[in-house]
């Protein structure tokens, strides 16, 4: 029943759905589909014990209908072209469904990060940034790297110095990869961006009655159960936002060791404290360990969020998955067969290119942050405290009432950068919800992943329409 086509093919069979609902012309579609440049590279790296060791490295470019190009990079074994091509045009999608004016890009190198020490990353990273340099494949115009899988701010920051060590006369070379260390020209609320992201989307999902009638669900977060797979970045923050700030209940979390459940809920903090201390998910005081890992993308729940890596859910186990809303955290979780057959079993999956794109677009504000060379709210913040002190004044001159000094700071305060990210996000997120969700309704019977890739389509075919085709 399980279909061998790649990741690519996938992500491409959903455009083709997609596009067969939109009437451009055939060669436009093709021109939004196709993979503007993908380079394969090797690089030797000395390890440790002074041997040598021969890197394999991708980068893909997928569209250049607005530049810079964006996207992660990832450190895994499995790494390869189609994957990073997928993931590239996935990108591009994910942007013009959120309004992030970028083109779509993907990185990796082919390793297991955790069979190198921290130095021998270290030179990984800097050569493989050296490489893109050489290629002219990174720079705040051109092509701006992220974290993915296995990478986080620490190797954006040895990118971040790499490219102004070579490009020493770019004013903006800060801008040249996102989600650095904050102290490094980094912007608040980017590591959790993703997850919080995809706190602010289920929120919006789960808030309208009218979708959740027919999945048997009440309207809110409060009390819906929820499965996590993969408690890295995505998946440990998307969990903390869902149970601390939505009220849901994490009833089960699954991770490469194992997966763990509790009917009753989970506190994240606690089992992430857990794996610290013991290397491992399971055995967390009273929880009961599943007999296998992916024993737990079939528990019982409301909600599913599988946030490691691609393929989880395919039409091997698609037919016991449980949940009622999947939420695809990672990229290409659920393939495109089992999406589908998901979908007319009355299952909602959330897809990727729009759920976790809370990532790309705190990046696209700390990109703006590093061209303008100043923070968000530094200019702003005193003179917003100081008009909002009036106006409580003149209240309280007009009404002859008086508030408390607590009051008086907790209205009249100014946005910090971290209230405005988040402020952002949240609009960005609620937004494209909304906009998919009218597409969808305009074309009956479409699952949300079409939907959102029909309102992709519609943008940069509009892009194209007003800028034409060079020459
Ligand atoms: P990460 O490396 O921080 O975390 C991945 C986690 O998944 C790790 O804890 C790992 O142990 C776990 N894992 C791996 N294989 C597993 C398996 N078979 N079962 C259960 N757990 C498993 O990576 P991340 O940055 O959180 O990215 C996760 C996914 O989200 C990727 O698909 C990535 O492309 C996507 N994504 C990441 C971002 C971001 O901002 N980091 C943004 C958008 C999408």
């Amino acid at each position: 029943m399980t279909s061998r086509i790649s990741f690519f093919e996938q992500v491409n069979t959903n455009f083709d759905r997609a596009a067969e609902m939109t009437d451009y012309p055939r060669g436009l579609l093709e021109q939004i589909k196709a993979i503007n440049s993908v380079i394969h590279f090797t690089f030797p790296l000395k390890r440790d014990d002074g041997s040598i060791q021969v890197m394999h490295a991708w980068r893909a470019e997928h569209s250049h209908h607005m530049l810079p190009t964006k996207g992660g990079i990832r450190y895994a074994a499995m790494v390869n072209e189609d994957e990073i091509m997928a993931l590239a045009a996935l990108m591009t999608y994910k942007c013009a469904i959120v309004d992030v004016p970028f083109g779509g890009a993907k990185g990796g190198v082919k390793i297991s990060a955790h069979e190198y020490s921290e130095r021998e990353l270290e030179r990984i990273t800097r050569r493989f940034t050296f490489e893109l340099f050489k290629k002219n494949y990174i720079g705040p115009g051109l092509d701006v790297p992220a974290p993915d899988f296995a990478t986080g701010s620490r190797e954006m920051a040895w990118i971040a110095d790499t490219y102004a060590t070579l490009a020493p006369h770019d004013i903006n070379a800060l801008g040249c990869v996102t989600a650095k260390p904050v102290e490094q020209g980094g912007i608040h609320g980017r590591t959790e961006a993703t997850g919080r992201g995809i706190f602010f989307a289920l929120r919006e999902v789960c808030s309208l009655g009218h979708d959740m009638r027919p999945l048997d669900l009440m309207p809110g977060l409060e009390g819906k159960r929820v499965v996590v797979q993969g408690l890295g970045n995505v998946g440990y923050h998307a969990a903390k936002y869902l149970e601390e700030e939505g009220g849901a209940l994490i009833v089960g979390l699954v991770e490469y060791e194992g997966a763990i459940s509790k009917p009753g809920g989970l506190h994240v903090e606690d089992v992430m404290a857990h794996r610290k201390e013991t290397g491992s998910v399971l055995d967390f005081p009273g929880a009961e360990n599943l007999e296998h890992r992916d024993a737990g993308l079939e528990l019982d729940c409301d909600i599913l969020i599988p946030a490691a890596l691609e393929n989880a859910i395919t039409m091997e186990n698609a037919p016991r998955v449980r949940a009622k809303i999947i939420a695809e955290a990672a990229n290409g979780p659920v393939s495109a067969e089992a999406s589908t057959y998901l979908h007319e079993r009355g299952v909602m999956v959330v897809p990727d290119a729009y759920i976790n794109a809370g990532g790309v677009t705190v990046s696209y504000f700390e990109w703006l942050k590093n061209l303008q060379h100043v923070r968000f709210g530094r200019m702003e913040k005193r003179f917003e405290e100081k008009a909002s002190r009036q106006i409580l004044n003149a209240i309280e001159h007009a009404t002859g009432t008086s508030f408390s000094e607590a009051e008086i700071s907790d209205f009249a305060r100014g946005a910090d950068e971290i209230d405005l990210v988040n402020s952002g996000l949240e609009e960005t997120m609620v937004k494209a919800y909304h906009q998919i969700r009218e597409v969808k309704q305009r074309h009956q019977g479409i699952d949300l992943r079409t939907a959102s890739m029909i309102s992709a389509i519609h943008k940069i075919a509009t892009v194209y329409k007003h800028r034409g085709i060079f020459p």
